[in-house]
């Protein structure tokens, strides 16, 4: 007898029935009738009869023998993540104070910022970890709001950070940005307190991209993301690596395989691509939500 993991949730759609495995990321669609009926069936305890949709649950590990305790597996990824690949990542949020209004956003843009004693605790925070755990790397991930309007205190951070421990423990950070004020001289000045990962927006071509993601006043923001990635681009180093996101509704949806090859037109291979469909993740009146996917090669 199987039961289903407490990882997996399920939803349904007039066209398809589908789980999605939060533990591993699976993804099991069932389009067919006869599909739909069969996983149906087997959510509600029904499993005598074998099924090729069985089959795919358990491989998928959607479903697990009764005897098996998902939370401890949870414990065991959790320990070997934090003990034995030696990387602790602390995502700092200094402020959800953004220069964007993006139409899916969550957040309340609260400009409160988060004060020095908050951050000098982080850093306490980082030194205790490192004396009491194996530790060979630490990944700050700035997230916001929009990191990029507190430049000064993000940099002096990762100064302070890589001072306060000792230089066998590498120092790196990550930046989820708009880049709209990701100018060059800017990126060089993160780069050089080793901010060497980046993940920047772009919801396909400026007509659907400043549909949904405007300045504060309104105002578009493609283009000066674009002339932003194009002086970025010419920036090379080993570890540099440039996610570029591309959120997409059913309007992106309509050009999107145009854009990527707009892309890698414009950037070759230097930034590499991520396609997400629009979810809803807090607000309620999100008319962007998108229920359709696509296809991508990342
Ligand atoms: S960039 Fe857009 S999604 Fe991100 S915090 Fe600002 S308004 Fe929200």
């Amino acid at each position: 007898m199987y039961s289903v993991s407490p990882f997996v949730y399920a939803f349904e759609t007039p066209e398809y029935s589908a789980l999605f495995n939060f533990f591993n990321g699976r993804i099991l669609m069932c389009v067919s009738n006869d599909e739909r009926e069969d996983l149906s069936a087997i959510l509600k305890g029904n499993q005598g009869s074998e099924s090729s949709v069985l089959e795919k649950l358990v491989s998928g590990d959607f479903v697990r023998k009764a005897s098996y305790d998902p939370y401890k597996m949870l414990e065991l990824v959790y320990d070997d993540y934090n003990h034995c690949n030696g990387t602790l990542t602390v995502i700092v949020i200094l402020s959800e104070a953004c220069n964007f209004r993006c139409k899916y956003c969550y957040e309340g843009y609260d400009g409160k910022v988060m004060e020095s004693d908050t951050i000098d605790g982080i850093i306490n925070f980082v030194k205790n970890y490192i004396s009491n755990n194996y530790c060979k790397k630490i990944v700050i991930s700035w997230f916001g709001g929009e990191p990029t309007l507190f430049k000064t205190e993000i940099v002096a951070f990762m100064k302070k950070l890589r001072t306060s421990i000792a230089d066998s423990v590498e120092v790196s950070g990550f930046m989820t940005t708009n880049a709209y004020l990701l100018t060059i001289e800017d990126f060089k000045a993160y780069c050089e307190v080793g901010i060497n990962g980046y993940q920047i927006t772009v919801d396909g071509f400026e007509d659907t991209h400043d549909k949904l993601r405007q300045l504060a006043s309104g105002d578009g923001t493609w283009s000066k993301i674009i002339e932003n990635l194009h002086a970025i681009a010419d920036i090379s180093s080993p570890n540099l690596y440039v996610l570029l996101r591309v959120n997409y509704n059913e309007d992106v949806m309509v050009r999107i395989f145009e854009f990527f090859d707009y892309i890698k037109s414009e950037f070759g291979d230097r930034f590499v691509i991520h396609a997400h469909p629009i979810s809803k993740l807090g607000k309620d009146e999100n008319d962007s939500v998108c229920n359709k996917e696509i296809e991508t090669n990342e």
